[in-house]
């Protein structure tokens, strides 16, 4: 089974993707690390990231391996693991103009498609994983939550992590991540057959549960 979760950056997605698919026991596919790997290839490349045919020649040319889990995610960038260098502010910056390059854009969904078909089953998450990777998913969600909500997850996730962390900075950052989300090149669409779930007043734990029960009915409905 293909399961596909959507929604915009901190809604829980990623950590609720991990612990559905190791609950499943199947893969776990995180593809905004697949889009982070050649940001960092870009920048250690020095491409600038203006230049759109530049960007893309790195993507056709590094080898970019991803070991779905299911309990861990690591990234490979012709055979390093990456899975640490992938989450430092700078490659946050540079995998959104990295993640606006259509042609870009279309490797990496072949990339997918071809990982899910390989897989048969998992969990996929990302932002257009219902509406464009996997349209046929068999069951889809997309989480969502408030603004300020998703901004205090951030800013406890960074905290635990050692991290410095403003909250006010955070917020700013999702803001504008927000208004990328809806530009033209690669909109957040919600798929019509999607479950929508807002985690806003919910739990990790509560929303895994959740996810797993839409799992459990579709399992019977289709045994
Ligand atoms: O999920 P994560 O924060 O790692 O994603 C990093 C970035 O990669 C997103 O902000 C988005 O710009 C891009 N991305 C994308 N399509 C995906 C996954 C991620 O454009 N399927």
């Amino acid at each position: 089974m293909i399961i596909t979760i959507d929604g915009p950056a901190g809604s829980g997605k990623s950590t609720a993707a991990r612990k559905l698919a190791a609950r499943l026991g199947v893969a776990y596919l995180d593809t905004g690390a697949m889009y982070r790997a050649i940001a960092l290839a870009t920048i250690e490349d020095g491409v600038s990231l203006a230049d759109e045919p530049a960007m893309l020649a790195v993507a056709e040319r590094c080898a970019i391996e991803v070991d779905c889990g299911p309990t861990h995610t690591r990234v490979t960038l012709d055979g390093r693991d990456v899975s640490e260098a992938i989450r430092t502010m700078a490659v946050n910056q540079a995998t959104s103009f990295v993640a606006r390059t259509v042609a870009i854009r279309k490797l990496l969904v072949e990339k997918q498609r071809e990982i899910g078909q390989s897989l048969g089953s998992l969990v996929t998450e990302g932002r257009d994983q219902g509406s464009v990777v996997f349209p046929d998913a068999e069951l889809k969600f997309f989480l969502d939550a408030s603004i300020e909500k998703r901004a205090e997850r951030r800013y406890q996730e960074m905290l635990a992590d050692g991290e410095e962390a403003s909250h006010d900075v955070i917020l700013k950052n999702l803001e504008h991540r927000d208004g990328n989300d809806r530009c033209q090149w690669a909109p957040l669409l919600e798929p019509e057959s999607a479950i929508h779930i807002d985690t806003t007043q919910m739990t990790i734990h509560e929303v895994v549960e959740r996810l797993a029960e839409e799992v459990g009915r579709r399992s019977s409905i289709e045994s």
